[in-house]
């Protein structure tokens, strides 16, 4: 079993090409929007700028749909003030549900989960194992790493594994998906910092798709390199469900993949937050390069 850990060069080499100048040119968005926002912010309360008088009330009716005659403009500096502290209640919220509602993988629970997720952190070069709660959500098929202020954690959904576990006895499946959980922790995908340093710039629609769906293409081959196999089968999952996955026929499914074309399959892909399946199986299955983030 390969345990030694991947290099920062082989790291960047699976990272998307397009991934860190999207994340850089979001950031430095991210940061010019705050600067406006104060800005303008303090310059309307002191009564000057486009936020100040009648057009600061209307740009605030538009945004909010209040309508208040006072000046709102402080309102925005307080606002974007306070975010951060609200974003860091909101994660522990979360984190708290899960713990609530979930089992720990440990040596004793899932212990040959708990094995390669041990593995795999060893090999991405995580300084902790990442904590991985296994929970169920009425049939979702779904798993997700998120963080707290100062830890990542990943949440496994307990409906494919139930049947990946037990009926098909595909461990390497459930294998692909932790490790790529796992990836968004090691590409620092799953971080406040990360989460923060692109809050505002988030809300542009095509750029924070376009960056997102680049994150996935990441993940899945960095995933590639820690499990060893395509991913085919838990995306299968993903289409068909977790008893059906098995009975696809890959080759039949990825000649059919060239025919999802068009301009509305583009606009949908634009709009996604993982790219369109279609592209992500070609991608994994291309083995090495970036996945197709527009066409
Ligand atoms: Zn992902």
């Amino acid at each position: 079993m390969e345990t030694v850990p991947f290099t920062a060069e082989e790291i960047r080499s699976y990272r998307h090409k397009a991934e860190m100048p999207m994340y850089v040119a979001m950031v430095i968005l991210n940061v010019l929007i705050v600067i406006g926002v104060l800005v303008f912010g303090i310059m309307g309360a002191l009564g000057y700028g486009p936020m100040a008088g009648e057009l600061g009330e209307r740009i605030t009716e538009l945004m909010t749909g209040v309508s208040d005659s006072g000046n709102n403009s402080l309102s925005y500096v307080i606002l974007i003030v306070m975010i951060p502290v609200i974003l860091i209640a909101g994660v522990y919220l979360v984190y708290a549900q899960y713990r609530a509602n979930s089992i720990r993988i440990t040596e004793k629970n899932f212990p040959e989960i708990y094995a390669f997720v041990d593995e795999y952190s060893h090999r991405l070069g995580l300084k902790k194992v990442p904590k991985v709660y296994l929970t169920q959500e009425n049939g979702l098929l779904n798993a997700f790493s998120t963080f707290i202020l100062r830890r990542q954690y990943v949440v496994l959904l307990a409906d494919l594994f139930e049947v990946a576990y037990l009926e098909h006895h595909d461990i390497e499946s459930i294998k692909f998906i932790v490790a790529h959980e796992l990836s968004h922790i090691r590409l620092r995908h799953a971080t406040y910092s990360y989460q923060l340093s692109i809050l505002f710039a988030n809300y542009i629609p095509i750029l924070s798709t376009a960056l997102s769906r680049a994150r996935e293409y990441s993940c899945d081959r960095v995933a590639q390199h820690l499990v060893g196999t395509s991913g085919v089968e838990p995306m299968m999952a993903l289409v068909v469900g977790k008893h059906l996955y098995k009975k696809v026929d890959v080759e039949d499914y990825v000649q059919h993949c060239h025919e999802t074309r068009g301009f509305f399959v583009f606009i949908y892909n634009m709009m996604s937050t993982h790219p369109i399946m279609p592209k992500r199986i070609q991608a994994l299955l291309k083995d090495q390069g970036s996945g197709r983030l527009f066409f």
